[in-house]
């Protein structure tokens, strides 16, 4: 019975939680969006929620043999169970409005959405099927940054992601980056701020190095909410900011622009 009802992070009201998800998971009350899964990112955007997963028997090693509080192995085996996924991310093709696209969906809820070996390695061959097939493909990022259980190995994905991005580029290919809270680290400093258009939703966290180090670094205050997607397009980081409710809309719009396909 518990699980019927659930507190809005935002505005703190206690609502139906199938309201929520009537709603494409936004609160009906104060618009506040909250964190969607890869599976229903995916099922959002493509047309009648419908799609083919691509590329789900790669799977992470432990190359540093890392442990922390725990083995990195015994993490990965935990996250697995929990999500049902191989690693942080999914890369499906389907359709959107009829036209064949790839999306690669990034997964929070598997350790953070890090970006390590195999994300690095998905999304990068999102990329070259993209360019292979002559498919648009969009990203939505969702994520810590860089998987420091992977260590320099997460680090060498900002480079071979980028790399293919601007193969992908020479190819005239599209790539629409969709940013969603939070976005943060290497995964902005590489693909998530490498669209031909860089869109967030509302009110997401998006940066590279979090607001304390920040201030220490510059020895300055910063301002209120400047890490937040409204700041960014403002500061010309971002190209829009789109509500959940018109991202579909507004992505078929762009692909059609893109593809010089009117109807
Ligand atoms: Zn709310």
């Amino acid at each position: 019975m518990e699980n019927l009802w659930t507190r809005c992070n935002n505005c703190r009201r206690i609502q139906y939680k199938q309201d929520i998800l009537d709603n494409l998971s936004v609160c009906p009350a104060c618009g506040f969006h909250f964190r969607l899964s890869a599976r229903e990112r995916l099922a959002q955007l493509f047309d009648e929620g419908r799609y083919q997963i691509y590329d789900e028997k790669v799977r992470p090693q432990d190359p540093l043999n890392f442990r922390d509080t725990q083995s990195y192995s015994d993490r990965l085996k935990r996250n697995q169970m929990k999500t049902s996924l191989p690693d942080a991310v999914l890369n499906a093709q389907g359709n959107m409005d009829g036209i064949p696209v790839l999306i690669s969906a990034m997964e929070f809820g598997f350790m953070g959405g890090s970006m390590g070996s195999v994300v690095g390695e998905l999304v990068t061959r999102a990329f070259e099927r993209a360019l292979q097939e002559r498919l648009p493909v969009l990203v939505v990022s969702c994520s810590g940054g860089a998987r420091m259980q992977e260590g320099v190995l997460s680090l060498m994905q900002l480079m071979k992601t980028s790399a293919a991005i601007a193969r992908l580029e020479e190819g005239g290919v599209p790539y629409i980056s969709i940013l969603t809270d939070p976005t943060t680290g290497g995964t902005t400093a590489s693909y998530a701020m490498l669209g031909d258009i860089n869109i967030a939703e509302p009110q997401a966290l998006i940066g590279f190095a979090g607001p304390r180090v920040i201030e220490q670094t510059i020895k300055e205050k910063l301002p209120k909410g400047f890490q937040r997607s409204e700041f960014l397009l403002q500061h010309g980081m971002l190209d829009a900011v789109v509500e959940r409710r018109f991202l579909r809309d507004f992505c078929i719009r762009s692909l059609r622009l893109f593809l010089n396909r009117p109807q």
